[in-house]
């Protein structure tokens, strides 16, 4: 992720990744209390682009607006200062995550003082190029009516970690996670879409992340003329989809080949998701500028 030139952004300065130091006595470390974002930059024909840079901060606000952390920023500055790190680190293709997280506190009391830091580095598709096999996970994604399902909140990725921790050591790519009230909801690190007799189908917010991915695949079907629906999707709804396929920024879009034991019928290449696949690349590359037809 570093090497010894790496620079990152600490609390308004640059400063070097190996010299850049932490408190171990913060709630972030010991209780999971950090909000972060995970953001891609792509080299366009334009120069480097940061994809819905403006959302992800605006996420990354609310997370920390939901769990009472301070956030005393301007989402501007914070976006120029994150294209001068990709300039200082002379990365043109990048992921990028910034994160806050506490000050010196070891008290179950929301944090009065916080620090941000953001960092990027190369990074491929997160999940490969190739269609997945997935299980559904044993772990349940975290009950809303429990914590802020739609913050992305640092201790929400322990049940991250355990399914797809669950789902490789049992020779799957990918976990599938259900909601409390054991329909779908999404995988460990991605929103999941449905295809069935020429429609597109994902869960409804509430027990999911509302994926700045998902919410793009809905603004191109727009585009493309291609009808989504947001609902209530039991596993055997999902069982009997003719393809499927999870988006997510780091994931981007991928394809779903097996679900436990059932293999989707529709072959990847003729599937809405393929089509979707294509257009998410064009638009992140800026090659098709849907965004003015949006
Ligand atoms: N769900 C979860 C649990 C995630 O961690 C992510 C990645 N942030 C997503 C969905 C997809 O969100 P986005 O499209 O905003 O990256």
């Amino acid at each position: 992720y570093y090497n010894s030139n790496t620079v990152i952004y600490l609390d308004g300065r640059f400063v070097k990744a190996q010299d850049a130091k932490t408190d171990l006595y913060g709630q972030s470390l010991h209780y999971g209390l950090a909000a972060f974002e995970g953001i891609r930059a792509y080299k366009t024909h334009n120069d480097t682009r940061i994809f819905k840079i403006k959302e992800h901060f605006e996420r990354l606000k609310r997370s920390c607006e939901l769990v009472n952390m301070p956030y005393p920023w301007d989402n501007n500055e914070l976006i120029k200062q994150t294209y001068q790190l990709l300039k200082l680190n002379n990365l043109k293709d990048a992921y990028i995550r910034p994160i806050v997280y506490s000050a010196p506190n070891m008290t179950l009391i929301a944090p009065q003082e916080v620090s941000i830091m953001i960092c990027a580095w190369e990074w491929g598709a997160y999940l490969g190029d190739k269609q997945l096999k997935v299980c559904i996970s044993p772990f349940q994604r975290p009950n809303p009516k429990s914590t802020f399902v739609e913050a992305k909140i640092s201790g929400h990725y322990v049940n991250s970690i355990l399914a797809t921790t669950d789902a490789k050591n049992k020779g799957f790519d990918e976990a599938l996670l259900l909601d409390m009230h054991e329909n779908v909801a999404e995988g460990s690190g991605a929103n999941i879409f449905l295809e069935k007799n020429g429609k597109l189908y994902t869960p409804t917010l509430g027990n999911i992340l509302a994926g700045i991915t998902r919410a793009t695949v809905i603004e191109l079907c727009k585009v493309l003329d291609i009808e989504v629906i947001e609902k209530t999707i039991s596993v055997e709804e999902l069982k009997s989809a003719d393809s499927a396929f999870f988006c997510g920024t780091a994931a981007e879009i991928i394809g779903i080949h097996t679900l436990d034991d059932t293999v989707f019928k529709q072959r990847w290449h003729d599937s809405i998701g393929a089509t979707i696949q294509r257009a998410y690349k064009n638009l992140v590359l800026e090659k098709v500028n849907y965004e003015v037809i949006i």
